[in-house]
């Protein structure tokens, strides 16, 4: 993959929604798509739980909560991840950034490495969040997300992939649940218009309703009608 023209640094994708958006989900495809990695700070920050390192000691009780984990400790994660050598033309950014504070950091980063941004915001009904996220399994052995409604597994609380038993994320019960979306809500949906007042490119689509499939088209068409973002060959 190779990126033509609009400056010589990064793309960098930012999908951002609520929880249970599907966020997860279209950045699969977006890296498929795209050739690009998907960075996901939720995954980073699990990894160091599971690995217990410093970092993800210092997280668990947020992480367990629901609550956002402090700004300097994420913004630095991403700071490392996306100056190794596969982010050079792009990266899709998945849960990052989530505060203001942070969507500052990362412009100035992007900046500082001449590279650009597009903003996805995937906006979801109430009502259709709670359902999905009630559906939600994951496996722990290869991590793939599986939803009861929109992404069955082929047999019931099984993996596809590994045969592993599907479980709920720790994160995904009904009272932490409400906790993150109470946090999305004050912290990480302000974005939407930090974004459009500093004249980033954003794109809003509509993930209410389809099949994730559907939606990744209207993805797919935003980002080639957008002037420096349709550049990708391989
Ligand atoms: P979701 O988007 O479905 O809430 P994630 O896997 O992205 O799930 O995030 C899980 C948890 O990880 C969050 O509830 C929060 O505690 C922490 N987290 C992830 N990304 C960030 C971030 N950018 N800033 C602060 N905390 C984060």
């Amino acid at each position: 993959m190779r990126r033509d023209g609009a400056g010589a640094g990064p793309l960098a994708v930012i999908l951002f929604g609520s929880p249970g958006s599907g966020k997860g989900t279209q950045s699969r495809f977006l890296v498929e798509m795209l050739g690009i990695p998907q960075i996901s700070t939720g995954d980073m920050l699990r990894d160091h739980m599971r690995r217990g390192t410093g970092t993800g000691e210092a997280i668990a009780d947020r992480m367990r909560a629901g609550s956002l984990v402090p700004d300097e400790m994420v913004n630095r994660l991403v700071s490392e991840r996306i100056q190794l050598d596969d982010c050079q033309s792009g990266f899709i950014l998945d849960g990052y950034p989530r505060t203001i504070s942070q969507a500052a950091a990362m412009v100035d980063l992007l900046a500082g490495l001449g590279g650009e941004e597009v903003v996805i915001h995937l906006s979801v009904d109430y009502n259709v969040i709670m359902s999905r996220m009630a559906g939600r399994r994951v496996c722990l052995k290869c991590g793939t997300l599986y939803n009861a409604v929109t992404r069955p597994p082929r047999i019931a609380g099984v993996c596809d992939s590994d045969n592993a038993v599907l479980v709920i994320r720790e994160d995904d019960r009904e009272e932490v649940v409400s906790e993150r979306l109470k946090q999305y809500e004050a912290q990480t949906k302000p974005l939407v218009e930090f974004f459009r007042e500093s004249g980033k490119r954003l794109v809003e689509v509509n993930a209410s309703v389809e099949q994730p499939e559907v939606i990744c088209g209207r993805i797919r068409e935003s980002l080639g009608s957008l002037p420096g973002a349709g550049v990708y060959s391989s």
